[in-house]
């Protein structure tokens, strides 16, 4: 199967060729660099052995996307590109629209005119809301995004059931695949060290930001609060190892080319971790303890957020392998190879 991945540059992107390559699918990536960087394909190439079709280009441009689609004909699309800085999109929130809608309403135009029917999309666990409670299930409503980037995916996923719908009822058009996968919290990095998160500027994710303490790049972590009502008063997430998460997306992208209709799966390991137990498992990885300070809840934060991922294994047969040790010695083999990330 061909797969052409948008965003396939980046942090999950990257990630994700190599699961598809490794599962014997071939890959074409299509990326504007606006956060990454072309150095991870060919990292990418170096695990794989293999040689990547590589675009540079606006996924949201409908022209040159036309020729690259008519050219590459993909089996599958797998749209990763978008912006995803939460606190920049409260900033920023015309440009998150614009960039994250724009980019899904260009190729579901294109699938239309090329007749290509297979569609897996980068969702997340944001669509949740701050209303459900914990472990998320696919089934329940999707509630009140706290920002502008959780409400791109919330619309995103609006925008793709509707066209899915209508491909369904319309005779003269071929009925679309969609596949909607709602991330919980990726980390870690490839176990080769070659690729891995590789954030511009300052941090906003937890792992990156333990990260680059632990290397020396930033004196301490500031912890976003002590006093929720958990065991350690610190907020729980499920983390993911991104090599976990990419090998759900050959899953999906393999459903989604046997089965017609929209359907959602959460990408989640089903076990949380509070943030101080994330510093404490990153110090035994690295060798010495993470500094951390104590400091206020950061706006917009849930308290807690963790998947049940039974859907996923019923139905793709895929499951988290990897636990919180290879998420942190992966994580911090990346980063102690790589102290400035692809520019080093
Ligand atoms: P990333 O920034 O590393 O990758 C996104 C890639 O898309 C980048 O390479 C960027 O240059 C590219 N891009 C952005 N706009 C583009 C455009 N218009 N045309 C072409 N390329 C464009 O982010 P990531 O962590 O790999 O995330 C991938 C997807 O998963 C995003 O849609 C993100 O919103 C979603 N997601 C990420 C997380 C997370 O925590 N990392 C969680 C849930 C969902
Ligand atoms: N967090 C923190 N300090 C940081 C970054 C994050 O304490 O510098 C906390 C944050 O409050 C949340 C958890 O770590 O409870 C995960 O945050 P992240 O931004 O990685 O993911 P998200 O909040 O989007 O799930």
């Amino acid at each position: 199967m061909k797969t052409l991945l948008t965003g396939g540059a980046g942090y999950i992107g990257s990630h994700t060729a190599v699961a598809m390559i490794e599962a014997g699918h071939d890959v074409v990536i299509v990326d504007n660099y606006y956060n990454s960087s072309p150095e991870a394909v060919r990292r990418v190439e170096q695990i794989t052995g293999r040689e990547i079709p590589l675009y540079e280009a606006d996924a949201a441009d409908k022209e040159v996307m036309r020729e690259i689609l008519k050219k590459e004909m993909p089996d599958c699309i797998i749209h990763f590109a978008g912006l995803k800085a939460v606190g920049e999109s409260v900033a920023k929130p015309v440009e998150y629209y614009r960039n994250n809608i724009d980019t899904t309403l260009t190729l579901l135009e294109l699938m239309k005119e090329l007749r290509l029917t297979n569609f897996v999309f980068s969702s997340s666990a944001t669509v949740y809301g701050d209303d459900n409670i914990p472990p998320f299930t696919e089934t329940m409503p999707k509630g009140a995004c706290t920002n502008p980037y959780g409400w791109t995916k919330w619309m995103q996923e609006q925008i793709l059931r509707d066209a899915q719908t209508a491909s369904a009822a319309d005779e003269g058009t071929p009925e679309l695949s969609v596949v909607l996968l709602r991330y919980f919290n990726p980390v870690g990095a490839h176990e080769s060290g070659l690729i891995g998160e590789d954030p511009q500027g300052i941090p906003n994710n937890l792992m990156p930001y333990i990260s680059q303490v632990a290397v020396g790049r930033r004196d301490h972590l500031t912890v976003f609060g002590d006093d929720y009502d958990t065991p350690d008063g610190t907020c729980r997430r499920d983390y993911i190892h991104v090599m976990d998460l990419a090998e759900g997306h050959v899953k999906a992208a393999e459903y989604a080319a046997g089965n017609k209709g929209t359907e959602v799966f959460n990408l989640g390991t089903g076990e949380p971790y509070s943030v101080l137990e994330m510093v404490e498992a990153f110090g035994k990885a690295c060798g010495h303890p993470v500094k951390y300070e104590i400091g206020p809840r950061r706006a917009g934060d849930v308290q807690d957020s963790w998947a049940n991922a039974d859907k996923a294994k019923e139905i793709l047969g895929w499951e988290a392998k990897r636990g919180l040790d290879e998420i942190c010695r992966d994580a911090w083999n990346w980063q102690s190879k790589n102290p400035n990330g692809f520019n080093a």
